[in-house]
């Protein structure tokens, strides 16, 4: 398998080249067809598969598709992670790519100050990276139009499975309830437990599974 395969835009294949990523892993180049297709997807993958990459590439040729983010804009991709750490590693790998392609990204979790996090939001991102529970208190003080879900149309659960153990799925439901029912839903989960399995069913529409 090569990159050549996946679809993506020239300037990410410079990227990938520039990073010494030079072939697609095998949950890469199973996925990434299927998520830029536009389909909903379920990935049954661990850390070290390169699920990121396998969300993060589609999502990006995505955004770039679309009218240009302003202050005041609310973002176009949504990733919800189960912990700061998770959180703070996707959006690290995010950022490798996410200048070059004149894209802005965000990090939103519990235990650090809001304000800053406050101001990365006004200044109008891209791509919001959170944990669910800094999500809703964001979403909460919105009285202070901090940002809005109106223009989310990718959203991706990651280790989904961590996220439900956590006790974060009301927190989840409510942030899911707010975004547009015609969204890209991509989910990833290192187990497909019936708790998942449910929630996947009220959230994903006729997704596809791919186990790595
Ligand atoms: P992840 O499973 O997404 O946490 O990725 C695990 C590690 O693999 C990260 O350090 C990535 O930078 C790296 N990685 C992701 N995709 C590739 C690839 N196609 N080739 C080489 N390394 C990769």
């Amino acid at each position: 398998q090569s990159w050549s395969q996946a679809g993506l835009t020239e300037k990410i294949h410079l990227m990938l080249k520039k990073f010494q990523y030079e072939k697609p892993t095998p949950i890469q180049s199973q996925t990434i067809p299927a998520i830029m297709s536009g389909r909903d997807l379920i990935g049954i993958a661990r850390t070290g598969s390169g699920k990121t990459l396998a969300f993060l590439l589609p999502m990006f040729r995505h955004i770039l598709a679309q009218p240009k983010t302003v202050p005041g804009d609310g973002m176009i991709g949504l990733i919800m992670s189960p912990t700061r750490e998770l959180a703070l590693q996707i959006f690290s790998e995010c950022k490798k790519f996410t200048k070059n392609l004149g894209l802005r990204v965000a990090c939103i979790y519990g235990g650090a100050s809001i304000s800053e996090q406050i101001a990365d939001l006004k200044r109008g991102a891209d791509i919001v990276v959170c944990t669910p529970g800094r999500m809703i208190d964001i979403l909460c003080a919105n009285n202070r139009r901090i940002t809005n879900l109106r223009r989310v149309t990718f959203l991706v659960l990651d280790e989904a499975d961590r996220m439900f153990d956590m006790g974060f799925g009301p927190q989840i439901m409510c942030v899911i309830d707010n975004i547009r029912p015609d969204r890209q839903t991509i989910m990833f989960s290192a187990t497909f437990p019936p708790k998942v399995e449910n929630a996947a069913k009220k959230i994903l529409t006729k997704p596809l599974e791919i186990i790595a």
